[in-house]
């Protein structure tokens, strides 16, 4: 397993989508295992492929560390596609391993219905409207070459950019490995 570099915002992979898996081969599995050790390694809950360089449709979260989560297992999400939303919306505040030092509070639907495939293609459905649904509308979201700061109001968007210009240039202290300007 190794810890890989996470793309920062401005690299352009992060507005790219993701492209469906075929095929889990022994690549995809060192991947997922790498995105786990790398996601671990910088304290997040969850990452999609594209934050460490791949433009494959995967998504991971961990939410062990995460009071009231303990027993929640750690997944692996292929091939992911929300399929329904509430209608009732919710306000939470979020981050991004991708844009460090950023937290803003974003609304978005209070439940999900994912489709996704597990590490054999099988097909699942995961419903649910709680921390799990925000998280996986977050990594969604990557998947779909979207942030969280996207989705701000006109107002927060004007508070996020100047923060926004310093992670492009680098001028932000990060605790864990990140890519070089220009590589991704
Ligand atoms: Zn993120």
């Amino acid at each position: 397993m190794a810890i890989l570099p996470i793309t920062l915002y401005g690299d352009k992979i992060l507005r790219k989508k993701a492209i469906r898996i075929s095929k889990v081969d022994a690549k995809i599995l060192t991947l997922i295992n790498d995105m786990f050790e790398t996601m671990r390694n910088a304290d997040g809950m969850g990452l999609a492929a594209n934050q460490v360089g791949s433009h494959k449709s995967i998504f991971i979260y961990d939410l062990s560390s995460v009071k009231g989560f303990e027993k929640t297992k750690p997944m692996v999400f292929i091939n992911p596609k929300i399929v329904e939303y509430s209608a009732e919306t919710t306000v939470m505040e979020e981050g991004c391993l991708s844009l460090p030092g950023i937290r803003a509070k974003v609304e978005r639907p209070v439940g999900i219905k994912l489709l996704y495939q597990d590490l054999d293609l099988n097909d699942h459905i995961l419903e649910d409207d709680d921390l799990l649904a925000r998280v996986i509308q977050h990594e969604y979201d990557h998947l779909q070459a979207t942030f969280f700061t996207d989705r701000l109001d006109d107002e927060g968007k004007k508070m996020v950019k100047k923060p926004l210009q310093k992670i492009v240039s680098r001028k932000v202290e990060i605790e864990y490995p990140i890519t070089d300007k220009g590589t991704m």
